[in-house]
Protein backbone atom coordinates (compact mmCIF):
# COMPACT_ATOMS: atom_id res chain seq x y z
CA UNK A 1 0.00 0.00 0.00
CA UNK A 2 1.11 2.99 -0.98
CA UNK A 3 1.85 5.89 2.04
CA UNK A 4 -0.99 7.89 0.71
CA UNK A 5 -3.34 5.52 0.37
CA UNK A 6 -4.99 5.14 3.99
CA UNK A 7 -7.67 2.74 5.02
CA UNK A 8 -10.64 3.88 6.78
CA UNK A 9 -13.46 2.58 8.61
CA UNK A 10 -17.13 3.78 8.79
CA UNK A 11 -20.02 2.33 10.47
CA UNK A 12 -23.56 1.46 9.17
CA UNK A 13 -25.46 4.40 9.17
CA UNK A 14 -22.59 6.57 8.71
CA UNK A 15 -22.74 9.41 6.12
CA UNK A 16 -18.96 9.26 3.97
CA UNK A 17 -19.72 12.20 2.30
CA UNK A 18 -22.02 15.13 1.37
CA UNK A 19 -23.34 16.55 -1.32
CA UNK A 20 -22.34 20.36 -2.25
CA UNK A 21 -19.48 19.71 0.51
CA UNK A 22 -15.54 19.76 -0.89
CA UNK A 23 -13.65 17.01 -0.75
CA UNK A 24 -10.06 16.04 -0.83
CA UNK A 25 -10.31 12.23 -1.67
CA UNK A 26 -11.82 9.24 -3.19
CA UNK A 27 -12.34 5.76 -1.57
CA UNK A 28 -12.14 2.42 -3.26
CA UNK A 29 -15.21 0.23 -0.97
CA UNK A 30 -13.10 -2.99 0.18
CA UNK A 31 -15.80 -4.43 2.14
CA UNK A 32 -19.39 -3.20 2.73
CA UNK A 33 -21.99 -1.42 0.81
CA UNK A 34 -22.82 2.04 0.40
CA UNK A 35 -25.94 3.89 -0.83
CA UNK A 36 -26.00 6.59 -2.75
CA UNK A 37 -28.65 9.68 -2.56
CA UNK A 38 -29.23 12.67 -4.51
CA UNK A 39 -30.43 15.12 -2.43
CA UNK A 40 -33.04 17.70 -3.92
CA UNK A 41 -33.71 21.07 -3.43
CA UNK A 42 -36.73 20.72 -1.32
CA UNK A 43 -34.26 18.62 1.00
CA UNK A 44 -35.65 15.18 -0.27
CA UNK A 45 -33.61 12.62 -0.61
CA UNK A 46 -33.40 10.55 -3.47
CA UNK A 47 -31.98 7.10 -3.64
CA UNK A 48 -30.33 5.85 -7.02
CA UNK A 49 -27.59 3.44 -6.58
CA UNK A 50 -25.91 1.09 -3.70
CA UNK A 51 -22.34 0.46 -4.39
CA UNK A 52 -20.29 -2.51 -3.17
CA UNK A 53 -16.63 -3.97 -2.79
CA UNK A 54 -14.34 -3.14 -5.75
CA UNK A 55 -16.34 0.08 -6.83
CA UNK A 56 -15.05 3.60 -6.25
CA UNK A 57 -17.18 6.82 -5.16
CA UNK A 58 -15.77 10.63 -4.65
CA UNK A 59 -13.92 10.04 -7.70
CA UNK A 60 -14.45 13.42 -9.09
CA UNK A 61 -13.47 15.83 -6.72
CA UNK A 62 -9.73 14.07 -6.64
CA UNK A 63 -9.75 16.10 -10.15
CA UNK A 64 -10.76 19.32 -9.67
CA UNK A 65 -11.77 21.19 -6.95
CA UNK A 66 -15.76 21.19 -7.16
CA UNK A 67 -17.91 20.47 -4.73
CA UNK A 68 -19.44 16.47 -4.00
CA UNK A 69 -22.27 15.78 -6.62
CA UNK A 70 -24.09 12.74 -3.87
CA UNK A 71 -24.38 11.91 -0.59
CA UNK A 72 -23.11 8.59 0.42
CA UNK A 73 -23.78 6.75 3.25
CA UNK A 74 -22.49 3.26 4.62
CA UNK A 75 -25.47 0.91 4.42
CA UNK A 76 -23.12 -1.93 6.13
CA UNK A 77 -20.07 -1.37 7.54
CA UNK A 78 -17.20 -0.38 5.58
CA UNK A 79 -14.06 -0.86 4.59
CA UNK A 80 -12.26 1.60 2.96
CA UNK A 81 -8.84 2.56 0.99
CA UNK A 82 -8.53 6.26 0.75
CA UNK A 83 -6.90 8.07 -2.38
CA UNK A 84 -5.61 11.85 -1.79
CA UNK A 85 -6.06 14.26 -4.23
CA UNK A 86 -2.49 15.02 -3.74
CA UNK A 87 -1.55 11.21 -4.66
CA UNK A 88 -3.91 11.71 -7.54
CA UNK A 89 -2.35 14.94 -9.12
CA UNK A 90 1.17 13.30 -8.35
CA UNK A 91 0.07 10.34 -10.62
CA UNK A 92 -1.61 12.70 -12.74
CA UNK A 93 1.46 14.56 -13.21
CA UNK A 94 3.07 12.02 -14.42
CA UNK A 95 1.08 10.40 -16.92
CA UNK A 96 1.16 10.85 -20.38
CA UNK A 97 -0.31 14.51 -21.62
CA UNK A 98 -3.02 13.93 -23.66
CA UNK A 99 -4.49 11.65 -20.80
CA UNK A 100 -3.87 14.37 -18.50
CA UNK A 101 -5.85 17.03 -20.60
CA UNK A 102 -8.91 14.38 -21.71
CA UNK A 103 -9.59 13.91 -18.23
CA UNK A 104 -10.03 17.38 -17.58
CA UNK A 105 -11.97 17.33 -20.70
CA UNK A 106 -14.52 14.33 -19.51
CA UNK A 107 -14.51 15.94 -16.20
CA UNK A 108 -15.43 19.30 -17.25
CA UNK A 109 -18.38 17.39 -19.68
CA UNK A 110 -19.43 15.20 -16.86
CA UNK A 111 -19.99 17.62 -14.39
CA UNK A 112 -22.06 20.00 -17.39
CA UNK A 113 -24.18 17.15 -18.35
CA UNK A 114 -25.03 16.80 -14.56
CA UNK A 115 -26.13 20.55 -14.50
CA UNK A 116 -27.83 19.98 -17.29
CA UNK A 117 -29.65 17.04 -16.03
CA UNK A 118 -30.20 18.93 -12.77
CA UNK A 119 -31.77 21.83 -14.66
CA UNK A 120 -33.96 19.46 -16.80
CA UNK A 121 -35.45 18.21 -13.31
CA UNK A 122 -35.64 21.35 -11.88
CA UNK A 123 -37.44 22.98 -15.14
CA UNK A 124 -40.16 19.75 -14.68
CA UNK A 125 -41.08 21.03 -10.84
CA UNK A 126 -40.85 24.71 -10.77
CA UNK A 127 -39.09 26.61 -13.24
CA UNK A 128 -37.85 29.03 -10.67
CA UNK A 129 -35.48 26.97 -9.34
CA UNK A 130 -33.78 26.40 -12.28
CA UNK A 131 -29.58 26.92 -11.49
CA UNK A 132 -28.85 30.40 -12.63
CA UNK A 133 -27.53 30.67 -16.42
CA UNK A 134 -24.10 32.09 -15.19
CA UNK A 135 -23.69 28.72 -13.49
CA UNK A 136 -23.66 26.70 -17.01
CA UNK A 137 -22.10 29.48 -18.75
CA UNK A 138 -18.83 29.11 -16.28
CA UNK A 139 -18.88 25.69 -16.81
CA UNK A 140 -18.77 25.88 -20.61
CA UNK A 141 -16.61 29.19 -20.16
CA UNK A 142 -14.47 26.10 -18.25
CA UNK A 143 -14.76 24.10 -20.96
CA UNK A 144 -13.71 26.19 -23.97
CA UNK A 145 -10.70 27.46 -21.96
CA UNK A 146 -9.80 23.56 -21.14
CA UNK A 147 -10.09 23.24 -24.82
CA UNK A 148 -8.08 26.09 -25.95
CA UNK A 149 -5.39 24.60 -23.72
CA UNK A 150 -5.46 20.97 -25.61
CA UNK A 151 -5.25 23.29 -29.13
CA UNK A 152 -2.39 25.38 -27.96
CA UNK A 153 -0.57 22.09 -26.26
CA UNK A 154 -0.50 20.52 -29.28
CA UNK A 155 0.43 23.35 -31.41
CA UNK A 156 3.52 23.95 -29.18
CA UNK A 157 4.11 19.81 -29.58
CA UNK A 158 4.16 20.56 -33.21
CA UNK A 159 6.58 23.44 -32.95
CA UNK A 160 8.79 21.88 -31.16
CA UNK A 161 8.84 18.91 -33.17
CA UNK A 162 9.25 21.37 -36.35
CA UNK A 163 11.83 23.11 -34.98
CA UNK A 164 10.05 26.19 -35.03
CA UNK A 165 10.89 27.74 -31.73
CA UNK A 166 13.35 29.99 -31.42
CA UNK A 167 15.28 31.65 -28.43
CA UNK A 168 16.13 35.23 -28.08
CA UNK A 169 18.70 36.62 -25.45
CA UNK A 170 18.73 39.23 -22.94
CA UNK A 171 21.74 40.66 -21.93
CA UNK A 172 22.84 40.86 -17.83
CA UNK A 173 25.30 43.75 -17.21
CA UNK A 174 27.77 44.10 -14.19
CA UNK A 175 26.08 47.32 -12.64
CA UNK A 176 29.83 47.92 -11.10
CA UNK A 177 31.81 48.01 -14.32
CA UNK A 178 29.07 48.37 -17.20
CA UNK A 179 30.10 45.20 -18.62
CA UNK A 180 27.89 42.28 -19.90
CA UNK A 181 28.54 39.46 -17.70
CA UNK A 182 25.51 37.13 -19.21
CA UNK A 183 22.50 36.66 -20.67
CA UNK A 184 19.24 35.23 -20.14
CA UNK A 185 17.79 32.48 -22.61
CA UNK A 186 13.81 33.28 -23.61
CA UNK A 187 11.94 31.10 -25.39
CA UNK A 188 9.82 32.60 -28.66
CA UNK A 189 7.35 30.73 -30.58
CA UNK A 190 7.01 32.89 -34.11
CA UNK A 191 3.31 31.08 -35.16
CA UNK A 192 3.53 30.91 -39.42
CA UNK A 193 -0.45 33.12 -38.73
CA UNK A 194 -0.40 34.27 -35.24
CA UNK A 195 2.70 36.50 -35.11
CA UNK A 196 4.55 35.90 -32.11
CA UNK A 197 2.74 33.83 -29.06
CA UNK A 198 3.89 35.02 -26.20
CA UNK A 199 5.55 32.97 -23.03
CA UNK A 200 3.13 34.22 -20.83
CA UNK A 201 0.69 32.10 -22.64
CA UNK A 202 2.31 28.99 -23.96
CA UNK A 203 5.03 28.85 -21.16
CA UNK A 204 2.21 27.54 -18.33
CA UNK A 205 0.49 25.29 -20.85
CA UNK A 206 3.77 23.72 -21.65
CA UNK A 207 4.18 23.40 -17.68
CA UNK A 208 1.12 21.67 -17.38
CA UNK A 209 1.18 19.15 -20.57
CA UNK A 210 4.72 17.84 -19.58
CA UNK A 211 5.94 19.33 -22.80
CA UNK A 212 8.44 22.08 -21.33
CA UNK A 213 10.36 19.17 -20.02
CA UNK A 214 11.30 18.30 -24.08
CA UNK A 215 11.30 22.49 -24.88
CA UNK A 216 13.81 22.96 -21.58
CA UNK A 217 16.00 20.50 -22.76
CA UNK A 218 16.34 21.71 -26.43
CA UNK A 219 16.83 25.56 -24.86
CA UNK A 220 19.41 23.85 -23.00
CA UNK A 221 21.06 22.51 -25.53
CA UNK A 222 20.32 25.40 -28.17
CA UNK A 223 21.37 28.36 -25.41
CA UNK A 224 24.94 26.59 -24.73
CA UNK A 225 25.27 26.11 -28.67
CA UNK A 226 24.54 29.46 -28.81
CA UNK A 227 26.84 30.80 -25.96
CA UNK A 228 29.98 28.87 -27.39
CA UNK A 229 29.12 30.65 -30.59
CA UNK A 230 28.94 34.02 -29.06
CA UNK A 231 32.26 33.70 -27.40
CA UNK A 232 34.14 32.39 -30.17
CA UNK A 233 33.25 35.40 -32.13
CA UNK A 234 34.32 38.13 -29.26
CA UNK A 235 37.26 35.79 -28.71
CA UNK A 236 37.00 35.89 -25.14
CA UNK A 237 35.93 32.23 -23.76
CA UNK A 238 34.93 31.77 -20.17
CA UNK A 239 33.83 34.62 -19.41
CA UNK A 240 30.15 34.67 -20.37
CA UNK A 241 28.00 33.01 -18.66
CA UNK A 242 23.96 32.15 -19.55
CA UNK A 243 20.94 31.81 -17.26
CA UNK A 244 18.41 29.33 -18.42
CA UNK A 245 14.53 29.43 -16.68
CA UNK A 246 13.79 25.55 -15.72
CA UNK A 247 9.84 24.85 -14.11
CA UNK A 248 8.99 22.21 -12.01
CA UNK A 249 8.30 19.09 -14.03
CA UNK A 250 12.39 19.62 -15.54
CA UNK A 251 13.04 18.57 -12.33
CA UNK A 252 11.36 14.97 -12.25
CA UNK A 253 13.02 14.17 -14.87
CA UNK A 254 15.89 11.46 -13.72
CA UNK A 255 18.69 12.25 -16.25
CA UNK A 256 18.03 16.44 -15.13
CA UNK A 257 21.66 17.17 -14.08
CA UNK A 258 23.44 14.63 -15.99
CA UNK A 259 21.77 16.31 -19.13
CA UNK A 260 23.15 19.68 -17.94
CA UNK A 261 26.77 18.45 -17.28
CA UNK A 262 26.64 16.92 -21.16
CA UNK A 263 25.48 19.93 -22.62
CA UNK A 264 28.44 21.88 -21.15
CA UNK A 265 30.66 19.16 -21.71
CA UNK A 266 29.30 19.33 -25.67
CA UNK A 267 30.00 22.99 -26.16
CA UNK A 268 33.08 23.46 -24.33
CA UNK A 269 31.67 25.11 -21.31
CA UNK A 270 32.96 25.73 -17.58
CA UNK A 271 30.07 24.79 -14.89
CA UNK A 272 29.95 28.61 -13.66
CA UNK A 273 28.84 29.79 -17.31
CA UNK A 274 25.52 28.08 -16.77
CA UNK A 275 22.64 29.02 -14.24
CA UNK A 276 19.64 27.61 -13.49
CA UNK A 277 16.82 30.21 -13.24
CA UNK A 278 13.91 28.85 -11.08
CA UNK A 279 10.68 30.31 -8.78
CA UNK A 280 10.26 30.25 -5.36
CA UNK A 281 6.89 28.41 -6.22
CA UNK A 282 8.76 25.09 -7.48
CA UNK A 283 10.85 25.41 -4.11
CA UNK A 284 7.79 25.24 -2.53
CA UNK A 285 6.41 22.59 -4.33
CA UNK A 286 8.75 19.87 -4.51
CA UNK A 287 11.61 20.80 -1.86
CA UNK A 288 13.06 17.46 -1.28
CA UNK A 289 13.69 16.87 -4.96
CA UNK A 290 14.75 20.59 -5.57
CA UNK A 291 17.14 20.29 -3.20
CA UNK A 292 19.26 17.82 -4.04
CA UNK A 293 19.26 18.26 -7.70
CA UNK A 294 20.51 21.94 -7.24
CA UNK A 295 22.79 20.91 -4.01
CA UNK A 296 24.90 18.69 -6.91
CA UNK A 297 24.48 21.88 -9.69
CA UNK A 298 26.01 24.05 -6.86
CA UNK A 299 28.63 21.00 -6.37
CA UNK A 300 29.43 21.20 -9.95
CA UNK A 301 29.56 24.90 -9.90
CA UNK A 302 26.82 25.73 -11.73
CA UNK A 303 24.81 29.10 -10.73
CA UNK A 304 20.87 28.98 -9.12
CA UNK A 305 19.39 32.00 -9.30
CA UNK A 306 15.77 32.75 -7.71
CA UNK A 307 13.61 34.38 -10.37
CA UNK A 308 10.78 36.98 -9.92
CA UNK A 309 12.21 36.64 -6.55
CA UNK A 310 9.71 38.77 -3.64
CA UNK A 311 6.34 37.88 -5.40
CA UNK A 312 5.69 34.35 -4.14
CA UNK A 313 6.46 33.36 -0.38
CA UNK A 314 6.42 35.02 2.84
CA UNK A 315 8.45 32.98 4.71
CA UNK A 316 11.98 33.60 3.67
CA UNK A 317 13.13 30.67 5.76
CA UNK A 318 13.67 28.66 2.26
CA UNK A 319 16.94 30.80 1.65
CA UNK A 320 18.56 28.86 4.32
CA UNK A 321 17.57 25.59 2.82
CA UNK A 322 18.56 25.60 -0.67
CA UNK A 323 21.82 26.35 -2.23
CA UNK A 324 21.54 29.90 -3.94
CA UNK A 325 24.02 31.83 -5.43
CA UNK A 326 21.22 34.87 -7.37
CA UNK A 327 18.28 36.55 -5.92
CA UNK A 328 16.58 38.33 -8.88
CA UNK A 329 14.79 41.30 -7.86
CA UNK A 330 11.34 41.01 -9.93
CA UNK A 331 10.64 44.14 -12.43
CA UNK A 332 7.21 44.97 -10.68
CA UNK A 333 9.76 46.60 -7.85
CA UNK A 334 11.87 48.02 -10.16
CA UNK A 335 9.17 49.74 -11.64
CA UNK A 336 8.01 51.62 -8.85
CA UNK A 337 11.77 51.92 -7.35
CA UNK A 338 11.90 56.46 -8.75
CA UNK A 339 8.34 57.35 -7.59
CA UNK A 340 8.08 54.86 -4.07
CA UNK A 341 10.22 55.17 -1.19
CA UNK A 342 8.70 52.51 0.10
CA UNK A 343 9.97 50.22 -3.08
CA UNK A 344 13.34 52.01 -2.24
CA UNK A 345 13.78 50.79 1.01
CA UNK A 346 12.20 47.35 -0.11
CA UNK A 347 15.03 47.03 -2.73
CA UNK A 348 17.81 48.34 -0.72
CA UNK A 349 16.35 45.18 2.14
CA UNK A 350 16.69 42.50 -0.93
CA UNK A 351 19.85 43.74 -1.84
CA UNK A 352 21.33 43.91 1.78
CA UNK A 353 19.85 40.20 2.65
CA UNK A 354 21.36 38.99 -0.46
CA UNK A 355 24.68 40.51 0.69
CA UNK A 356 24.25 39.28 3.95
CA UNK A 357 23.43 35.75 2.85
CA UNK A 358 26.76 36.05 0.22
CA UNK A 359 24.53 36.09 -2.60
CA UNK A 360 24.42 37.99 -6.31
CA UNK A 361 21.72 40.52 -6.64
CA UNK A 362 20.06 41.35 -10.00
CA UNK A 363 17.65 43.45 -11.07
CA UNK A 364 15.17 42.51 -13.38
CA UNK A 365 13.17 44.75 -16.30
CA UNK A 366 15.04 48.19 -15.72
CA UNK A 367 13.53 50.72 -18.17
CA UNK A 368 15.26 53.52 -16.87
CA UNK A 369 18.77 55.44 -16.71
CA UNK A 370 17.73 56.71 -12.76
CA UNK A 371 16.76 53.13 -12.38
CA UNK A 372 20.01 51.72 -13.01
CA UNK A 373 21.80 54.50 -10.97
CA UNK A 374 19.78 53.50 -8.40
CA UNK A 375 20.55 50.47 -8.27
CA UNK A 376 23.99 50.88 -8.83
CA UNK A 377 24.31 53.36 -6.23
CA UNK A 378 22.16 50.61 -3.43
CA UNK A 379 25.19 48.04 -4.13
CA UNK A 380 22.92 45.71 -6.62
CA UNK A 381 25.55 43.53 -8.39
CA UNK A 382 23.70 43.80 -12.22
CA UNK A 383 20.82 44.25 -14.16
CA UNK A 384 18.44 43.87 -16.82
CA UNK A 385 16.07 45.28 -18.83
CA UNK A 386 14.96 47.50 -21.95
CA UNK A 387 17.45 50.23 -20.70
CA UNK A 388 20.50 48.48 -21.59
CA UNK A 389 19.20 45.98 -24.40
CA UNK A 390 15.65 43.92 -25.41
CA UNK A 391 15.82 40.25 -25.92
CA UNK A 392 17.05 39.66 -29.15
CA UNK A 393 18.63 37.08 -31.06
CA UNK A 394 22.10 35.09 -31.24
CA UNK A 395 23.28 37.41 -34.14
CA UNK A 396 22.48 40.83 -33.36
CA UNK A 397 23.95 39.71 -29.61
CA UNK A 398 27.48 39.26 -31.71
CA UNK A 399 27.13 42.42 -33.56
CA UNK A 400 26.30 44.09 -30.55
CA UNK A 401 28.76 43.32 -28.54
CA UNK A 402 31.49 43.04 -31.06
CA UNK A 403 31.89 46.79 -30.51
CA UNK A 404 30.17 47.45 -26.65
CA UNK A 405 31.70 49.77 -24.85
CA UNK A 406 31.40 49.44 -20.92
CA UNK A 407 28.12 52.02 -19.86
CA UNK A 408 27.11 51.47 -23.25
CA UNK A 409 23.27 51.10 -23.77
CA UNK A 410 21.40 49.31 -26.54
CA UNK A 411 17.68 49.02 -26.92
CA UNK A 412 18.10 46.85 -29.14
P1 LIG B 1 10.93 35.90 -16.73
O1 LIG B 1 11.76 34.67 -16.53
O2 LIG B 1 10.68 36.76 -15.53
O3 LIG B 1 11.63 36.70 -17.90
C1 LIG B 1 11.74 38.10 -17.92
C2 LIG B 1 10.66 38.67 -18.76
O4 LIG B 1 10.72 40.11 -18.68
C3 LIG B 1 10.83 38.36 -20.25
O5 LIG B 1 9.51 38.26 -20.79
C4 LIG B 1 11.55 39.61 -20.77
O6 LIG B 1 11.37 39.81 -22.17
C5 LIG B 1 10.84 40.67 -19.97
N1 LIG B 1 11.63 41.89 -19.83
C6 LIG B 1 12.97 42.03 -19.83
N2 LIG B 1 13.32 43.32 -19.63
C7 LIG B 1 12.18 44.03 -19.50
C8 LIG B 1 11.88 45.41 -19.27
O7 LIG B 1 12.75 46.26 -19.14
N3 LIG B 1 10.56 45.75 -19.17
C9 LIG B 1 9.58 44.83 -19.29
N4 LIG B 1 8.30 45.23 -19.19
N5 LIG B 1 9.80 43.49 -19.51
C10 LIG B 1 11.11 43.12 -19.60
P2 LIG B 1 9.13 37.12 -21.81
O8 LIG B 1 10.30 36.82 -22.72
O9 LIG B 1 7.83 37.50 -22.41
O10 LIG B 1 8.93 35.85 -20.88
C11 LIG B 1 7.90 35.79 -19.97
C12 LIG B 1 8.08 34.63 -19.03
O11 LIG B 1 7.96 33.38 -19.73
C13 LIG B 1 9.46 34.58 -18.39
O12 LIG B 1 9.50 35.49 -17.33
C14 LIG B 1 9.51 33.14 -17.95
O13 LIG B 1 8.79 32.95 -16.77
C15 LIG B 1 8.79 32.44 -19.09
N6 LIG B 1 9.79 31.92 -20.03
C16 LIG B 1 10.35 32.52 -21.12
N7 LIG B 1 11.23 31.68 -21.71
C17 LIG B 1 11.23 30.54 -20.98
C18 LIG B 1 11.92 29.28 -21.09
O14 LIG B 1 12.76 29.03 -21.97
N8 LIG B 1 11.62 28.32 -20.15
C19 LIG B 1 10.72 28.55 -19.14
N9 LIG B 1 10.49 27.57 -18.24
N10 LIG B 1 10.07 29.72 -19.01
C20 LIG B 1 10.33 30.70 -19.91
CA1 LIG C 1 13.65 34.27 -15.74
CA1 LIG D 1 11.64 37.18 -13.76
Amino acid sequence: MDATQAKKSFSAGEIIMRQGEKGKCAYIIEEGQVEILLERPDGAQLSVATRGPGSIIGEMAIVDDAPRTATVRAVKDCRMLEISRDDFAQRLKTADPVIQMISQVILTRYRDMLARVEQLGDTTQTTSDAPPPETREQTVAGQSDVLESVRIANMFKEALANKELQLYYQPIIDLQNGHVAGFEALMRWPHPEQGFISPGLFIPIAENSGQIVAASQWALRESCAALQRIENALGQNGRLYMSINFASPDFDEPDFVPNLISALEHHHLQPAQLKLEITERLLIQQPEIAKEKLQACRNLGMGVSIDDFGTGYSSLSYLYYFPIETLKIDQSFIRALEEDERSRELVRSIIGLGRSMGMNVTAEGVEGQNEAAILRDLGCDSAQGYYFARPMPEDKIIAMLSDWQPGQMCTG
